[in-house]
């Protein structure tokens, strides 16, 4: 039996347990998921119960995916990289610390056959997650990464990021870099010749009353450009519909939430999980 958590403030409405609850019963994995409120900087209380317990390990959600940083024993390279912990794994008292975020988006990526690669990539917005999966993609060899956002200053640093990103690691990052404002004619002119367009803001999501207000960006994409939406609440924003209405290939944000929780789950089990079979299971067939 394995005994996780999903630790933060709010934690009411994680979606945590069930996403790794249909993961670990396909597996026939015995398993208790609890949620568990962990207000900012009560971490080292409940670090405390964690391993009195026995809890296997812990996703991580808002205040704490930086703040766990100083209470491990080790981090794994991705989270070093984004500054950022979003599963640890409990081995005899110690903490170890990863984040699986990036990594699976990129598993719904593979699963739909895109791989970044010499790719021209328009990613919209300059939050938390845009910076990762500027990061990663950059790392994967992505040729062009523009950036284009409400706030020139969040794009702009994100920019700086990946740039300074091959001394951090020592490896020869050769994507070009650029940002520049939101406005529909800027999209437009970006857009047309990418080969992946990532709708990386709120616009559209459930439970928030703005939406793109123009999406005539989308009628003269290439043929085969991939058009994904990170949001997953609802199943299909405007930003898709509409690049579904125009034949694209559309991909919303469920096949990250589930290809990140694979990834946890492989880490909580220590072994490889065949992460097609599950992604095909959970995320294309459901
Ligand atoms: P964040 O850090 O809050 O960043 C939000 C970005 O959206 C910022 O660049 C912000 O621009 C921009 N934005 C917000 N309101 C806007 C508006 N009205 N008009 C134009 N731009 C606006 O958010 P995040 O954590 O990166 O998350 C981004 C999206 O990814 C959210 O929709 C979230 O639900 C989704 N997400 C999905 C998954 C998944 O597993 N599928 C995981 C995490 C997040 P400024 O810089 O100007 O403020």
């Amino acid at each position: 039996m394995i005994k996780l958590n999903v630790i933060g403030d709010p934690i009411s409405h994680s979606k945590s347990p069930d996403i790794h609850g249909k993961i670990l019963d396909s597996l026939n994995i015995a398993y208790e998921y609890d949620k568990v409120l962990v207000k900012k900087g009560e971490l080292n209380k409940y670090i405390s119960n964690a391993i009195k317990n026995n809890i296997t390990g812990f996703n991580l959600t808002m205040p704490h995916k930086v703040d766990i940083i100083p209470f491990l024993k080790e981090i794994d390279n991705n989270a070093k990289l984004f500054d950022s912990v979003n599963t640890v794994k409990i081995k005899n008292g110690e903490l170890y610390g990863y984040n699986t975020d990036a990594n699976g988006y990129i598993v719904s990526l593979n699963e739909n056959n895109f791989k970044p690669n010499g790719k021209n990539i328009v990613i919209l917005g300059a939050g938390g997650v845009s910076s990762t999966l500027a990061v990663k993609l950059s790392l994967l060899g992505a040729k062009n990464i523009t950036i284009l956002n409400r706030t020139l200053d969040n794009a702009k640093k994100i920019c700086e990021k990946v740039n300074n990103i091959g001394e951090t690691i020592d490896s020869d990052i050769k994507t070009i870099v650029s940002y520049d404002s939101i406005e529909t004619q800027t999209i437009k002119k970006y857009s047309a010749d990418c080969d992946l367009l990532v709708n990386a803001t709120p616009l559209g999501m459930s439970g928030i009353d703005r939406d793109f207000e123009d999406l005539s960006f989308l009628n003269n994409l290439k043929k085969d450009v991939l058009i994904s939406d990170l949001i997953y609440n609802p199943e299909k924003t405007n930003f898709l519909a509409n690049a579904e209405n125009n034949a694209y290939k559309i991909m919303n944000g469920y096949g990250m939430l589930i290809g990140q929780a694979i990834l946890a789950d492989e880490i909580y089990l220590g072994t490889n999980l065949n992460i097609s079979e599950l992604y095909t299971k959970l995320v294309k067939n459901y």
